[in-house]
């Protein structure tokens, strides 16, 4: 017999529901309530609209109400609202606002998915002009039209989430000055504080200020510009646009009303069924079950409420199908970085009770001797069985596919040994022979065998009585670039000869920049009598950004006092020296630049590339203590450009470079020489 299906809630969830069902069944009648204006539209491309990437507004409709209609036979409401359930009469109050008309639909079946709402905390002048959340396409309008009225300057998103984070480099697109403050003392909460220190890192490089750690107490009207923001701590910031991204909340409202059992989210079956077996929920409203911890959770992404439509649907259709469980795989483009994630991390294990390993690598994104490599870090958390608990990746190319082959990993029940063993595709341009995701299988395996122990670099940092010996192995140059204190510097290639300088008793931490040639000491060490020996996981990168994040806590005052003496002039890029570094892993660049100034006439100039963003945070500091100048610096699109004249002079032909020492500009530098100083080495990565 043909149902009658209520779907409420038109886009991600309710219109894959509703189409998955039709094309299920010819003569169910299905009838799809949504409040809004608009069905089925890219919700995850409204961020890019306002930033301008997405040019026109009609591109955000995926499906019209007329087309779900003609195509599909669907009965599509637009600007009907669902009141009430009326759970024993098997009816749903509805509100049609064209009319203003309420009116009562009766179902077979009924489907939740209504959503999560945005957070709006009850601060003092939060309903001010210009402050907005971003939820629907009427939220966007709002924006946008905001903006091209007033023209704003100066923008505040609170709230480092993913949507948060794709506004801020929107707004900054749009040639906004952008402030991101965020209550915890970190950005993108699905990542470790080690991994997401390199975010921090890049964003401060690109040129978006971050208040961490500090929460918004109140906004204030002001004069001129719009709206003043008083953080927790008394900081008093000014800003023309406000955009509020601090977490969404399940639409739960209806449901409870209605009587169904709710917890964070509407409680479901793994039919996705609510307590009433005739309605069904399902999208950001629902409590998942976290597929890695087995613990209930509140993972609001569109991959999973689209793929539970399809299971509701066959549920309905009398196909049994089952939803096993959300394990939170997400990527973000934030300007040239991407950042993905899968699984848990170490704050959901340690809450979880859940023992785990983890280990940092980082891996060029393919050969490094191919032109356009790029550094990328992964993180993998396992537990002492091997078990895949989660992964985060960071950097500018080949993230989001590590990801995904280790999210597959993950759901396939795959240990680290079986990473050892896939074979994933290969050629100069697209990997290495070792891919990093084999890679990570090696080191992980390393260490489950026992051959191999690390130590992480917030061990060190937040114990003030560490008292190992600390061996940094890279070569003296580098070291002079910056080093943990404390440690002793003896190469790689002079260890074996020097091992007498070294003590036998206590523990060794041996580190280097990324944790190979590190690695390759840890075993000389093991292999003549030292005991107690560890790996720096991560190496010198992870400790240095979140040494830094950690001792500034998040502050871009202390931050960026290494700014002040930077210039604001230029010399014309014919007479400069250009010196491409994209590809090449700190502190790779700031060799590069040595070696060359060494080679340059007094006042000549050096015009150098990078992507590494340490090169950013490093070249100030190692101008100031080599006697050079630096004229200016920034982003071209590509990578950090740094303009850096061979000694302390006055600056010639100063040009205005405008207020920000660091600007992001569209695409000026290429690099198409591809030159990198990576080389190749015996276990498929480079430093
Ligand atoms: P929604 O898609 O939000 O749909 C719920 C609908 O129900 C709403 O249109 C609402 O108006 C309607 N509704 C609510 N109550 C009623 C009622 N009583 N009567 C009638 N209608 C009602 N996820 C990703 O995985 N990747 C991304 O890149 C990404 N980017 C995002 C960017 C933005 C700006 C936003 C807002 C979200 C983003 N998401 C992203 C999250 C993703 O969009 C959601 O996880 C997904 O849309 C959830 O689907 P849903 O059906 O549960 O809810």
């Amino acid at each position: 017999m043909p149902n009658k299906v209520i779907i409420i809630g038109g886009v991600a969830g309710g219109a894959s529901t509703a189409a998955r069902l039709r094309r299920l069944s010819e003569k169910d009648e299905i009838i799809l309530l949504e409040r809004g204006d608009y069905i089925s539209y890219a919700n995850c491309g409204l961020p890019y609209y306002i930033g301008g990437t997405i040019d026109e507004r009609e591109k955000l409709f995926v499906m019209t109400p007329e087309k779900f209609k003609a195509w599909l036979n669907i009965d599509v409401r637009t600007k009907n609202e669902a009141l009430a359930i009326d759970r024993e009469k098997k009816e749903v109050e509805v509100k049609n606002h064209l009319t203003g008309k309420t009116y009562r639909e009766s179902y077979d079946f009924l489907v939740l998915s209504p959503g999560a709402e945005p957070l709006r905390p009850p601060l003092p002048g939060i309903d001010s002009e210009g402050i907005f959340s971003l939820r629907t396409v009427n939220d966007t309008d709002r924006i946008y039209n905001y903006m091209q009225r007033g023209c704003p300057k100066k923008a505040i998103v609170v709230g480092a989430g993913y949507i948060g984070l794709e506004m801020a480099e929107n707004l900054h697109h749009r040639g906004l000055e952008v402030i991101v403050v965020e209550l915890a003392p970190q950005v993108l909460p699905p990542l470790d504080a080690d991994m997401a220190a390199l975010v921090q890192q890049y964003l401060r490089a690109i040129g978006i200020q971050m208040r961490l750690g500090n929460g918004v107490k109140e906004f204030h009207k002001a004069e001129g510009s719009a709206l003043k923001v008083e953080l927790a701590d008394g900081e008093m910031l000014s800003a023309d646009l406000v955009i509020l991204s601090i977490g969404v909340k399940p639409e739960v409202k209806l449901a409870a009303e209605a009587g169904l059992e709710v917890g964070r989210g509407i409680i479901v079956t793994d039919k996705m069924q609510t307590v009433d077996p005739a309605i069904y929920a399902l999208g950001d409203a629902v409590e998942v079950k976290n597929l890695v911890t087995g613990k209930p959770a509140v993972i609001p992404l569109a991959g999973p409420a689209n793929k539970q439509g399809r299971i509701v649907a066959n549920n309905i259709a009398g196909r049994e199908d089952l939803y096993n469980g959300t394990q939170g795989t997400s990527v973000l483009k934030i300007f040239d970085m991407t950042v993905a994630t899968t699984g848990v991390n170490e704050r959901i294990l340690k809450d979880a009770g859940v023992d785990f390993h983890n280990i940092i690598i980082h891996p060029n994104s393919h050969a490094g001797y191919y032109p356009g490599a790029t550094p990328l870090s992964l993180k993998m958390l396992f537990s002492p069985e091997g078990k895949i608990l989660g992964a985060q990746a960071v950097g500018y190319s080949g993230v989001e596919k590590r990801i995904d082959v280790l999210a597959t990993a993950l759901r396939s029940r795959l240990t680290v040994a079986d990473l050892q063993e896939l074979e994933l595709t290969y050629a100069p341009p697209f990997s290495s022979a070792k891919d990093p995701v084999n890679m990570a299988g090696f080191v992980a395996s390393n260490m489950l065998n026992g051959d191999y122990q690390t130590i992480d670099a917030a061990s060190l940092i937040n114990n003030p009585s560490f008292n190992h010996q600390i061996l940094d192995v890279r070569e003296t140059e580098e070291a002079e670039l910056g080093k943990i204190p404390g440690a002793i510097n003896i190469p790689l290639g002079e260890l074996r000869s020097r091992l007498g300088e070294l003590k036998r008793t206590g523990g060794i931490v041996t580190y280097c920049s990324v944790g190979l040639r590190s690695y390759l000491a840890y075993r000389i060490l093991k292999l003549n009598g030292f005991e107690q020996v560890f790996n720096l996981n991560g190496g010198y990168r992870i400790f240095s950004a979140l040494n830094n994040e950690i001792s500034n806590k998040g502050d871009d005052h202390t931050m960026n006092s290494n700014n002040q003496n930077i210039g604001t002039a230029s010399v014309s890029p014919d007479s400069a020296i250009k010196l491409d570094l994209c590809g090449l892993q700190c502190p790779g660049p700031i060799m590069q630049v040595f070696r060359r100034i060494n080679e340059m006439p007094e006042g000549a100039v050096l015009d150098v590339c990078a992507t590494d963003p340490g090169f950013a945070s490093d070249i100030a500091s190692w101008c100031q203590r080599t006697g050079n100048t630096l004229l200016n610096r920034g982003h071209d699109g590509k990578g950090f450009t740094a303009q850096i004249r061979k000694g302390h002079d006055q600056v010639l032909n100063p040009v205005e470079q405008g207020p920000a020492a660091w600007q992001h500009k569209a695409g000026a530098f290429t690099d198409e020489h591809g030159r990198h100083g990576a080389k190749n080495d015996p276990h498929g990565y480079e430093e």
